[in-house]
């Protein structure tokens, strides 16, 4: 079968089963391996399309944007902190697939916050305002060679030189950024093992955010300048069996011998062989009741609450 040239840095399985959210799990073994930048793009797309504007969530996603500029212009450390968290909270309702589908369990959306909490805290205390302003004043000589269209009142850039010169100086900030992030104190509460490779991904995640700006094909084009296209390579037939999921109900597919699985839908990581859910938490295995509405780990008590995407 035809499959993504993905490969676990933890088991080294490459990716099989086809994923309905950004944020990928391993088919095997159920490690964190990487972001799907064409679904990001697609959602961004979508959820800031003018059909999906005046919504609640879009005003108050809009208008903290507002606020964390201008608290980044006005480098107000107290300001730009509250802002930064407003956001982060508004994004995971308005942006789902960029996070983990972990994120709709308590236990880890929680320790997630702390992580982000911990994050900013950190990085604010760093030069993080003299950062910015060299990079926006380096980012901003580029600007004038933009070329863009207007259409219906959004504008798409072209990916040319100008463009290109600016998508390197945000690769060399991501990868910064990355690195930053890998030695400051709040990884150590990032609710994914942290492992080798795991740099790489963040820094192609901050960089997926930089093609934002561009129209659909010019972010390929952009992925592909960036080295960021995903190839697909032919391996041996998989077979996939398709379970339901112990927390949700919901059926996943998952190639034979997998150890764990993430389902998409609710989170909560299966254990296919031992007909088992692993708990977030503590890392015990149960079999949970499936006719109560949730499940607490017997260990931990943290609960597994089933959750139906619409
Ligand atoms: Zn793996
Ligand atoms: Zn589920
Ligand atoms: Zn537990």
């Amino acid at each position: 079968m035809q499959v993504r040239k993905l490969k676990c840095s933890s088991c080294g399985a490459n990716k099989v089963v086809a994923n309905a959210t950004s944020y990928m799990y391993c088919d095997y073994c159920g490690e964190f391996i990487g972001y799907d930048f064409e679904r990001m793009s697609q959602e961004v797309m979508s959820k800031l399309s003018s059909e999906s504007r005046d919504t609640d969530t879009y005003n108050s996603y809009m208008e903290t944007v507002t606020r964390l500029g201008e608290a980044t212009s006005q480098k107000d450390v107290n300001a730009f902190e509250k802002a930064v968290i407003d956001l982060h909270h508004i994004e995971i309702d308005l942006f789902p697939e960029r996070y983990s589908p972990k994120m709709k369990q308590q236990a880890y959306r929680n320790q997630y916050n702390e992580f982000y909490k911990r994050f900013w805290a950190e990085r604010l205390q760093n030069h993080f305002f003299e950062e910015q302003d060299a990079l926006q004043k380096e980012m901003a000589s580029c600007m004038p060679d933009f070329v863009y269209t207007l259409h219906e009142g959004k504008i798409t850039y072209a990916f040319n030189d100008a463009m290109k010169k600016y998508f390197d100086i945000a690769k060399r900030y991501a990868k910064d950024s990355a690195q930053k992030t890998m030695a400051s104190d709040s990884i150590m509460y990032y609710p994914e093992r942290m492992k080798e490779g795991v740099e790489d991904m963040m820094f192609k995640q901050t960089i997926a955010g930089f093609a934002r700006m561009l129209d659909a094909d010019s972010f390929k084009e952009a992925l592909s300048y960036l080295g960021l296209v995903n190839e697909y390579i032919e391996i041996p037939d998989v077979i996939l069996k398709e379970e339901p999921c112990l927390g949700c109900g919901h059926p996943f597919l998952y190639p034979e011998n997998a150890q764990k699985i993430v389902c998409e839908q609710c989170g909560v990581e299966n254990k296919p062989a031992q007909h088992a859910l692993s708990c977030m938490n503590c890392g015990c295995d149960f079999v949970p009741d499936m006719q109560k509405m949730e499940t607490a780990c017997p260990q931990c008590g943290s609960l597994f609450i089933p959750v139906k995407n619409a």
